[in-house]
């Protein structure tokens, strides 16, 4: 049997999820394969950034993602079965119209996996669930790619683009023969599971506590009640025994429940474990993320330590990066050289977190292992941009120091439409398009634009949008960056021509 798409994408975690959705917003036809049976079922990347909260708000599943998910709990740290501190983890972002959404907010990853395929769902589009992609060739003109069902059967694909989002253990990436370099940041198995958690000092466990033994002797134990579910997320770290951990024996029940109860001093059992995995920290990138015709995204372009919640929330916005390019260069006949701007970007930015995920461990290791954990501003990633990228271009003169500057985050702002209607900035740029915001201090006359770039001009009365801008020509891309900032809308056109036919 064999099927033609233009993108193939293989793996539906929330990578490969979030780039089906972006595409099928888009029209572009595409096929998300997935091994697996049915969605990724642990609760592993709990942590959703206020940058993630931005992009789940222009894919339509920002309400079904704050009514599931919670605050992120405060530390309560014991000694035995003593509370000792307690202390709040993490920092909002600046009160600001500029950032609607300053709180980290917690999730289980099965929970935020069951959200984007409905959405996907709602869109049209499906996940091909029991379906792997198990090798494929390349040509300067698409891949061909082999599939294999559940029954054993094989498919062949033929697709413009393969997009690897197949995770850390990445066999795509394997297959190109990337290198995925960097380090184990810590020696140390962990093992993570949730269990149901049962007997008479159960209650102490208080969902609204991230409850932490970091001095417990033979490793540190976290317990967690996840949002709005019956099961708390287990984390224990064990000595450096250099053997991986027997999940078949480490994680039944009684083992957990034994674990719990002799390293916390508290009457805890445990009667169900719903899932359970083990790894040791380690951060690595891949050398490239494009190879011809195909593309690497998420966990597969790069592996970060748990700690601080960046890895996810890195590997969705590789995606969102990702989405428009690939329909700029497929429907608008966009210069290929538009998804090499995927990697400069990318890379650069995968590089810059790898570096925070990895400092903010080895703070949470503390001197002794037993560091004060704390999640600051910099976890949020709304000053990540792409100011040196091969995309920005910021004309404008003399620009202060500390204003915005073409290539980062595009601010939200509340303003009013022409009709005098109240309107955010980011209900503006919600959708697939471009948005040329018109911050100019008298009336300029724009150039003719394709439909896919949309104008906007606020009525600004309160200086919300020009306190976030200055003033001048924005046009911000779907992924929500400014593109281009100009006082010149002649220089519109130009820019024009990177992100579509000349
Ligand atoms: C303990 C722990 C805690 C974490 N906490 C956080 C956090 O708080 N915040 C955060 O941002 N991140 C966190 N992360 C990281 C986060 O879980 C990952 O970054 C995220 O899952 C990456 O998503 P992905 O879609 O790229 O890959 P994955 O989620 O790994 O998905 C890959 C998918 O590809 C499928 N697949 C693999 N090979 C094939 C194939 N050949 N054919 C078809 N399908 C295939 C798999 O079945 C899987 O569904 C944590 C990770 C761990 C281990």
């Amino acid at each position: 049997m064999s099927t033609d798409t233009d993108i193939l994408i293989a793996g539906a975690g929330p990578t490969g999820l979030v780039l089906a959705i972006d595409l099928a917003r888009r029209g572009i036809p595409h096929r998300i394969v997935d091994r697996s049976e049915r969605g990724f079922p642990g609760s592993r990347g709990t942590g959703i950034q206020p940058r993630t909260l931005e992009l789940f708000d222009d894919l339509g599943v920002l309400d079904a993602i704050m009514a599931g998910s919670g605050p992120v709990p405060a530390i309560q740290s014991w000694i035995g079965a003593e509370r000792a501190e307690s202390w709040k983890l993490a920092e909002s972002a600046d009160d600001s119209p500029a950032i609607p959404y300053p709180d980290t907010r917690m999730l289980p990853q099965w929970r935020t996996v069951e959200i984007l395929c409905a959405r996907l769902e709602e869109l049209g589009g499906h996940v091909d669930f029991s379906t792997e992609l198990t090798g494929f060739t390349q040509d300067p003109d698409g891949v061909t790619g082999t599939l294999r069902h559940a029954d054993g059967t094989e498919e062949t694909v033929r697709a413009q683009w393969l997009v690897a989002a197949d995770g850390g253990r990445s066999e795509v990436r394997r297959t190109l023969g990337v290198p995925f370099t960097g380090e184990q940041i810590d020696p140390r198995p962990v093992l993570i599971a949730d269990v149901l958690l049962e007997g008479p000092d159960r209650a102490e466990i208080d969902g609204g506590h991230w409850h932490m033994w970091q001095q417990a002797e033979d490793g540190l134990v976290a317990l967690r009640p996840l949002e709005q579910v019956e099961t708390v997320q287990v984390i224990a770290g064990f000595g450096d025994t250099g053997r991986d951990l027997d999940l078949d024996l480490d994680a039944t029940p009684e083992a957990i429940g034994r674990l719990v109860s002799a390293r916390t001093g508290l009457r805890l059992t445990v009667s169900e474990v719903r899932w359970a995995s083990a790894y040791r920290a380690r951060m690595a990138m891949a050398e490239r993320f494009r190879s011809g015709r195909v593309l690497l995204a998420g966990d597969a372009a790069h592996v970060h330590s748990p700690a601080g919640g960046q890895g996810l929330n890195t590997s969705v916005q590789d995606a969102y990066n990702l989405g428009w390019k690939l329909e700029a260069v497929l429907r608008r006949g966009a210069p290929d050289a538009l998804l090499d701007s995927y990697d400069a970007e990318r890379t650069q930015i995968a590089a810059e977190v790898l570096g925070l995920s990895t400092r903010v461990h080895q703070a949470d290791l503390g001197a002794d292992g037993g560091g004060r954990w704390r999640r600051g501003k910099e976890t949020h990633q709304l000053t990540l941009g792409y100011r040196e990228g091969p995309l920005s271009r910021e004309l404008r003169r003399d620009v202060a120091e500390d204003a915005l500057r073409a290539g980062d985050r595009a601010p939200d702002a509340p303003c009013r439409d022409a009709s005098g209607a109240p309107v955010r900035l980011f209900d503006v740029f919600r959708g697939p398009h471009f948005t040329l915001l018109d911050l100019t201090e008298g009336a300029t006359a724009l150039p003719e634009l394709p439909g896919w770039i949309r104008t906007f001009r606020p009525l600004d009365a309160d200086g919300h949008a020009k306190a976030a801008y200055g003033s001048g020509l924005f046009l911000v891309r779907p992924d929500g960056y400014v593109g281009l900032a100009t006082d010149d809308a002649r220089d519109v056109e130009a820019y024009v021509a990177m992100v579509a036919e000349a």
